[in-house]
């Protein structure tokens, strides 16, 4: 098995995640709304083939982490959606201005799959992990687990900062990314962070 490499080809202060097996490679987050040049521009920077993308996963579908998953779509990437995502696609466009050319995305060929499937399906793309129910900044999101400890949590609140959320479903979902191994965290926005074992014990 070749090792996992995990590149970001974010731009506009949001970050996107190229993990990859050699030429098998997954995108997390899926750029803003109308933004398919950059992203091209982007992916092309970073010496990522776009066919190479074995599908695209939104942490949660707000426009900042999801805005061009149709565009993404229609360059040929498909989207991997968590049956606890389906019903929030449609609210994307709420967000959104007629100037941002946001795509609606549409359930053609998206490929639904529960948490408890995940495993499975990451396998045969060579990526060893799982995608994790992490609400708490919103109700769908998820965060992509590797094997390796790496996990991309999306805008998963970090405990000290939880405003408007119910603090006891953020740390409901660190803890259950802790016990599952978590070690490294890849946020949305922002550098890397590593998740220490007593990490938790603060916020208790
Ligand atoms: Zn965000």
């Amino acid at each position: 098995m070749s090792q996992v490499t995990i590149v970001n080809v974010g731009y506009r202060s949001t970050n996107f995640w190229v993990i990859s097996a050699g030429t098998s490679r997954l995108l997390v987050d899926l750029g803003w709304p109308g933004s398919m040049g950059m992203m091209r521009a982007s992916l092309k920077r970073k010496d990522v083939p776009l066919e190479e993308l074995r599908y695209g996963l939104a942490t949660h579908y707000h426009i900042d982490h999801a805005g061009a998953a149709q565009e993404l779509k229609l360059a040929g990437v498909p989207l991997l959606v968590l049956d606890v995502q389906v019903q929030a696609i449609p609210l994307m466009k709420r967000w959104t201005k007629p100037q941002d050319n946001y795509m609606d995305i549409t359930m053609d060929g998206n490929v639904v799959i529960s948490c408890s499937e995940s495993r499975a399906l990451l396998e045969s793309t060579g990526i060893p992990g799982e995608i994790v129910h992490t609400p708490g900044h919103s109700d769908d999101s998820v965060s992509l687990l590797l094997g390796d400890g790496s996990v991309f949590t999306g805008d998963l609140t970090h405990p000290a900062f939880v405003g408007l959320e119910d603090p006891e479903i953020v740390l409901a979902s660190w803890r259950s990314l802790q016990e599952r191994g978590a070690t490294r965290i890849y946020p949305g926005h922002g550098p890397t962070w590593p998740l220490g074992t007593s990490f938790l014990e603060m916020f208790i």
